[in-house]
């Protein structure tokens, strides 16, 4: 075969089976569920063509040609969105070190089995807040989704996150005279800063990765409060060099003046934040600022018994600290920190949510619309509606009467392409 004609067949194969499904598909569920107001739209039907919804109602038929699909006891809703995922890190993470023992290709392959694990469980969308070490492989895995190579979930990647010397993010317990990668871009003063923030620019992040506090095992028990990182005027540089370039910040904080500093300078979210005092949490109800709270990722496994004092301490303050965000009305987006638990298993979040007094709805709402929002895609996902990009999964009952049925995903399409079915 000639060089030209293998050319054109890559082309072919490449342009074939695409990301976006150039069809026509109509759905025929129980019912929609419409997120906004809650409502189930019994009878229902929606028609799917050329990767975006093009029509809801009672009376969609079928044009010639068409697709149908019937999901008879099933309620059909907006694909989920997960906006704290890590797919370039697993769970065996702490007895299996990623960095000194699995090479960054083989952590790309395990990312897109990640990847296909987390679409398959109805998260059509993720916001990958950092490759913990594999560098650039996020980025190389959203764009092998994006170009239909690989199933997964439309990505927006981090890269390398922004954490100094001595905190978070760093590989300890080796000798000094061990010089290895780390975890994050350790960066200690402005031109650091500003150099790493263009690099990844460069190799193509959506966002900026910001650890503002330090990690659990930083957190003085005695009076409950994290390790500040980064000073005041290093978090501003983060944002005005992040701002220069139009991308927004994730700042990991838990609470204390290195939250504070990320609300007030600019962070779009704050991730886990169960220390967030009243004055950061009334700053971001006036500033618009999401919360990505992560809650049960800090749980120990087993009963809570047998957790350490440290866990017990931490999810208390996360409950409290979630109550009182909800009483003042922060914008609450769902999160899980998937990658430190099973990548596929995060709904289970929404039970944890809900028991800690989110509705049913604000819980899906979190997942949906407000997750959207948080990543510009206020126009473009997070309902069922004429327009609309159509992701869309369906689940055996109503998840506002059981929420624990989201744990439960049996048909998921993206960009109007089936990647499950029940
Ligand atoms: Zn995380």
């Amino acid at each position: 075969m000639t060089r030209t004609l293998l050319a054109l067949l890559s082309v072919l194969l490449l342009s074939a089976p695409c990301a976006r499904a150039q069809q026509t598909t109509l759905l025929r569920p129980a019912s929609v569920l419409d997120v906004r107001t809650g409502r189930l739209l019994d009878g229902a039907r929606v028609l799917v063509r050329d990767g975006r919804i093009a029509a809801v109602g009672r009376d969609v038929a079928a044009p010639a040609g068409a697709e149908i699909i019937d999901l008879p006891g099933h309620v059909l809703l907006p694909g989920l969105i997960d906006a704290h995922t890590h797919l370039l890190i697993q769970p065996d993470y702490a007895s299996n070190n990623p960095i000194l023992y699995k090479s960054i290709p083989y952590r790309t392959l395990e990312g897109v089995a990640a990847a296909k694990a987390t679409l398959e469980a109805g998260f059509t969308t993720v916001r990958d807040v950092d490759s913990e070490g594999a560098d650039w492989a996020d980025v190389a895995l959203r764009d092998a989704i994006e170009d239909g190579l690989v199933p997964g979930p439309r990505m927006q990647v981090a890269t390398r996150a922004l954490s100094i010397t001595g905190g978070y993010m760093n590989q300890n317990g080796l000798a000094p005279q061990i010089d290895v990668p780390q975890y994050g871009a350790l960066v200690d003063n402005a031109d650091d800063i500003v150099k790493e923030i263009r690099t990844e620019v460069k190799y193509g992040t959506d966002l900026i990765k910001l650890y503002a506090t330090g990690t659990t095992r930083h957190i003085d028990l005695k009076d409950m409060t994290p390790l500040p990182q980064f000073t005041t005027e290093e978090i501003g540089l983060v944002m005005r060099e992040a701002a220069r370039f139009k991308i927004p910040v994730a700042a990991h904080a838990y609470g204390g003046q290195g939250a504070y500093d990320a609300v007030v300078l600019g962070a779009r979210s704050i991730e886990h934040g169960m220390l967030l005092e009243d004055r950061v949490l009334d700053e971001m109800v006036a500033r618009g600022t999401w919360w990505v709270p992560t809650i049960s990722v800090y749980f120990e496994p087993g009963p809570r018994d047998s957790w350490s004092a440290r866990a017990r301490a931490i999810a208390d303050a996360h409950r409290a600290t979630f109550g009182r965000a909800l009483a003042k009305g922060v914008r609450i987006a769902f999160g899980t920190d998937a990658g430190a638990i099973p990548h596929g298993s995060q709904a289970t979040e929404f039970q944890v949510m809900v028991e800690y007094g989110m509705r049913p709805l604000q819980a899906v709402q979190s997942a949906t619309l407000e997750a959207a929002e948080l990543m510009g895609y206020g126009e473009s996902l997070g309902a069922v509606e004429a327009g609309r990009i159509a992701d869309l999964i369906a689940v055996p009952r109503n998840p506002l009467e059981d929420i624990t049925v989201l744990q439960d995903v049996r048909f998921v399409m993206k960009d109007g392409v089936v990647h499950r079915r029940p």
